[in-house]
């Protein structure tokens, strides 16, 4: 074995130094020989090892005591302090086993990167508007778009990779998919961690890049959508359409379609929620004597409403069911069509009309609801006597 270097001259602190003194300084050496720092330089690894194993020893009451008493040749066995047998220690042992020391907020220290990954390259989402009639809305419909999207690369099938060309481990962040910066500030040292920008994180890079994306897995194409829009959307609404956004690169998965719905004014009805209102305007006569009338409906249709004797103008009629659909899973069942009634008076009359009118001035019964004008009259004057 090596002539091994005395811990706390690899730390450079004094024997009595305090147990955050040995922390600092093996943060600092860590921190300066740090293989992120130092991409392939083998002297810095041995420089960033070297402290680790003195530090992991000298952090540890008891171990710090075995040492200082009987040195390398403690009483744990031949090899020393055991798994630090030198250059048997390897880059991941080290991060796992001080990622507390760069602890702290945020990034997790090193022992967690493998799991901290980000996940493989979502595709992005699409978002597309669609105008809709209220006739198409009462009963759903079926859009087809033709988007330019990204696609998986046909020559690769998404790998990235040509020729089926495996991966290797990144050059840059050395496979942990993380790569620290550290500048000086007011406070000292800081430290900052970052997704590693050759890898993005995945730690590995692809031997030969596919020829057709350049590695990405997926290029620019264009693809016929079908989109499937429940009954009963209202404008505002978003209609997500999963998996068939932007294709993830290298075989990561698609992301959405996010569709925004608008829509159109109708001429024949005003949307309330899910209730359509109609707004009859009923003949003079059929007010009066009663009979029937056709209401459309949205579905093309008409329907026959019976109309009693004297209707009176701003009365409503709720035809049951007969409005929109709810939305899948948004409440249940169909609203209403809510008829308002009003009165048509003619704007101009012909001669026997007009006597007709006149003769229906002089009679009583056109006056106006007497009984309710009594009635009126009545409760004011309780209220005043
Ligand atoms: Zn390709
Ligand atoms: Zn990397």
């Amino acid at each position: 074995m090596a002539q091994k270097r005395d811990y706390y001259e690899v730390l450079g602190v004094a024997k009595t130094a305090s147990e955050d003194e040995i922390k600092k300084a093996y943060r600092q050496i860590a921190i300066k020989y740090h293989p992120d720092r130092n991409p392939g330089d083998k002297q810095a690894e041995e420089k960033f090892k070297e402290a680790a194993e003195a530090y992991n020893v000298l952090h540890d009451p008891q171990k710090r005591q075995q040492y200082d008493q009987f040195g390398f040749a403690g009483p744990m066995g031949g090899g020393g302090f055991d798994g630090f047998g030198g250059s048997s220690m390897n880059m991941d042992d080290i991060f796992s086993m001080f990622g507390d020391i760069f602890g702290g907020h945020g990034f997790g220290g090193f022992g967690g990167r493998r799991s901290s990954r980000p996940q493989q390259h979502r595709g992005s989402d699409l978002r597309l508007k669609v105008r809709l009639s209220l006739e198409e809305i009462s009963i759903g419909v079926t859009k087809k778009f033709k988007l330019r999207k990204d696609v998986p690369c046909t020559h690769c099938h998404g790998t990235g990779a040509e020729d089926g060309s495996g991966h290797e481990t990144c050059p840059t962040c050395h496979g942990s998919g993380i790569i620290t910066h550290t500048t000086q500030s007011i406070f000292g040292m800081m430290q900052t961690q970052g997704v590693c920008p050759t890898c993005q994180g995945e730690g590995q890079v692809i031997k030969n890049k596919c020829k057709s994306c350049n590695g990405l897995g997926v290029i620019k194409g264009e693809e016929v959508v079908e989109i499937v829009i429940p009954a009963g959307v209202a404008e505002g609404m978003v209609v997500n359409v999963p998996g068939k956004g932007n294709a993830g690169q290298r075989g990561g998965i698609p992301g959405d379609i996010q569709v925004y719905i608008e829509e159109e004014e109708n001429d024949t009805f005003v949307r309330d929620g899910n209730d359509l209102i109609y707004n009859l305007l009923l003949d003079f006569p059929t007010a009066a004597l009663g009979g029937e009338v056709t209401i459309p409906t949205i579905e093309g249709k008409s329907l026959k409403v019976k109309i009693e004797s004297g209707t009176q103008p701003g009365k409503t009629m709720r035809l049951r069911g007969k409005g929109l659909p709810a939305v899948q899973g948004y409440g249940s069942g169909n609203g209403d069509l809510v008829v308002n009634i009003s009165v048509y008076v003619p704007k101009t009359l012909s001669r026997e009309e007009r006597k007709a009118m006149e003769s229906f001035r002089d009679s009583d019964n056109f006056k106006g609801d007497r009984q309710t004008q009594e009635s009126i009259f009545n409760r004011f004057k309780n209220f005043f006597s």
